[in-house]
């Protein structure tokens, strides 16, 4: 036996816009929060100009190292609370809008799998690959993904959160290859061509980009790359 491929085959499987989106993403889980203390008529068109800095994977060149679901909301707490101000909410309904946020943004009913997602990670598993998610997202993820009824299909989820780096930063696809004891035979697919393509392919990880839910897509449709890694896989390195 010559083979020197060592470790389990993996196919690393971003999360938003790759398997899953939620609806108005994370303007809409403020404008849901907000809705519950009472009507508004601020929108997620609203909020999103104000959101789009101050995540944690607005800047992934930084490493917090890893954090408890309670620090991580704290921390991104004020950047909530100065979105909700922004568009004239409050002080005080701004805080305890932002104290439900975090529920309201991993509301079940409001996620929904994108088409062809559930096949793609079917026909990856069957050709001997483990699912595992690598996402950029909140220290929840791991239970949306098995509430979606996902977990039969993926074996392990990473969130950015919980592991304190984000993609393109390589310090969490190395850590995502350590825990999933991920051999040569590893890919990334995901929506992102910097997070998840370039990241991936920075530490040597093939990635495939699987934009095609939007119109201005450049990649392939999550099943096509599902397809395409089993493909090139089984013609083999
Ligand atoms: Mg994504």
């Amino acid at each position: 036996m010559n083979r020197r491929e060592v470790g389990r085959r993996v196919v690393f499987w971003d999360f938003d816009g790759t398997l899953a989106r939620r609806d108005g993403m994370w303007a809409g889980a403020l404008v849901d929060a907000l809705a519950l203390l009472g009507p508004t008529d601020v929108t997620a068109d609203d909020l999103r100009p104000h959101l789009r800095g101050g995540f944690p994977w607005h800047r992934p060149e930084v490493v917090v190292g890893p954090l408890e679901a309670t620090a991580w909301w704290r921390r991104l707490s004020a950047r909530l609370i100065g979105a909700y101000r922004a568009v004239g909410v409050d002080p005080d309904t701004a805080t305890a809008a932002t104290a439900l946020v975090g529920e309201q943004y991993y509301r079940l009913d409001a996620w929904q799998l994108i088409d062809g997602a559930r096949p793609a990670l079917q026909l990856v598993q069957a050709a001997g690959y483990t699912n595992v998610v690598l996402s950029n997202h909140g220290p929840e993820l791991p239970e949306l993904v098995t509430t979606l009824g996902l977990g039969d299909l993926i074996a392990t989820v990473i969130t950015s959160a919980l592991v304190g780096a984000e993609k393109p930063n390589p310090m969490i696809f190395e850590h995502a290859r350590t825990v999933s004891g991920a051999g040569a035979d590893c890919w990334m697919i995901g929506d992102n061509p910097i997070a998840d393509v370039a990241g991936a392919e920075s530490v040597g990880i093939r990635a495939v980009l699987a934009d095609g839910v939007y119109p201005d897509a450049r990649g392939m449709t999550v099943l096509r790359a599902a397809e395409h890694v089993v493909g090139t896989g089984a013609r083999g390195a």
